[in-house]
């Protein structure tokens, strides 16, 4: 019944790339797209989850971020050609590489939200540690 109270959503905090205990804390100390990089916080800033599980933890993050990466060429890749027709491979090559480019920070981000809400055993929501003072 007092947990109720300080129940976070999930979908927001994974759209705002949350730490997945408390839902409060940001994962990232910086914005996505930024000239120095991304920067992700040791621990969260509210609860104190350490968020690289074990050393090298974060490797994981890059099968989570192939496969993002094939389903959006994929995706890319019919819409070229429902919306072209065409067939000149360096049409296909251009636009794919370079939305690859562009989206990059945001698989590298979001690969590992994926993975710390989603694919990490005994990683869960504890509504007590969304509360203000901890
Ligand atoms: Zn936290």
């Amino acid at each position: 019944m007092e947990n109720t109270q300080y129940k976070l959503a999930a979908w927001p905090a994974i759209v705002h790339a949350k730490c997945p205990r408390c839902r409060r804390g940001d994962l990232f100390a910086n914005s996505m797209y930024g000239f120095k990089g991304q920067v992700m916080n040791k621990t969260c800033p509210h609860c104190g989850l350490v968020y690289e599980r074990e050393p090298g933890y974060f490797y994981v993050a890059m099968f989570v971020s192939y496969a993002l990466n094939v389903a959006e060429m994929v995706t890319l890749a019919v819409a070229i050609s429902v919306l072209t027709g065409s067939s000149n491979p360096w049409l296909y090559c251009g636009i794919i590489l370079s939305v690859a480019v562009v989206l990059s920070p945001f698989n590298f981000r979001y690969s590992r939200v994926v993975l710390l809400h989603w694919l990490t055993p005994g990683l869960h929501y504890h509504p007590e540690m969304s509360k203000d003072n901890l």
